[in-house]
């Protein structure tokens, strides 16, 4: 099984300075007042493992995942976010112990992704995850209201659902990016 270790944000959405979360093993819970960060929090988790759609991190476009700024702190030009996942099992496919993934979009366009401190492509992370019941695909990370969606998804919906978690879904990203060529 994979385990989260921590979980480091800097400059996403409303975590302007460097914060990070650390997991103890079992089940963590996160509270606080309304509209204190705590979906933030999962929307850091779903960006660092790959998330492309601005809709699902809640936003109109990507770039609203960069502080933004407030009356007090001014807007950043970056947002940064780190995770550390324990691979002591060897969930993952890569022989390191303990897996960092990293992700940093720029206010000017640019993206940087970096695995174990390594430069990569986005693709690399997403493979690197797809057969480890980690993903981008919402059976990982159910937000706020997504239940419904499982609970009322259509075949189609579901199939997505069922090709993510079988670990399809990364032979057809390749496929489609081929064609794409
Ligand atoms: P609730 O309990 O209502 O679900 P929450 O703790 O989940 O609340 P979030 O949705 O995580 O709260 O955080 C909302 C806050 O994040 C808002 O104050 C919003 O202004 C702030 N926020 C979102 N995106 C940005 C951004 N790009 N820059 C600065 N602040 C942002
Ligand atoms: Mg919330």
């Amino acid at each position: 099984r994979v385990h989260l270790k921590t979980l480091t944000i800097r400059g996403f959405k409303s975590f302007a300075s460097a914060t990070t979360f650390e997991f103890e093993p079992g089940v963590t819970a996160v509270v606080g007042p309304n509209g204190s960060g705590k979906s933030n929090v999962v929307d850091a988790l779903a960006w660092v493992m790959g998330e492309q759609g601005a809709k699902q991190l809640r936003g109109g476009k990507m770039e609203d995942v960069i502080f933004a700024g407030t009356t007090a702190r001014a807007p950043l030009g970056r947002a940064h976010v780190a995770l550390t996942i324990d691979n002591s099992d060897n969930a993952l496919p890569i022989e390191y112990s303990e897996v960092t993934i990293s992700r940093t979009l720029f206010r000017t366009g640019g993206s940087e992704y970096s695995i174990n401190g390594n430069a990569c492509r986005l693709l690399d992370i997403q493979e690197l995850l797809s057969d480890s019941g980690l993903g981008r695909e919402m059976h990982v990370i159910v937000g706020q209201g997504q239940l419904d969606r499982v609970l009322h998804a259509t075949p189609e919906e579901r199939r997505g659902f069922i090709e993510e978690a079988s670990g399809i879904l990364k032979h057809r990203r390749r496929r489609e990016k081929a064609v794409r060529k």
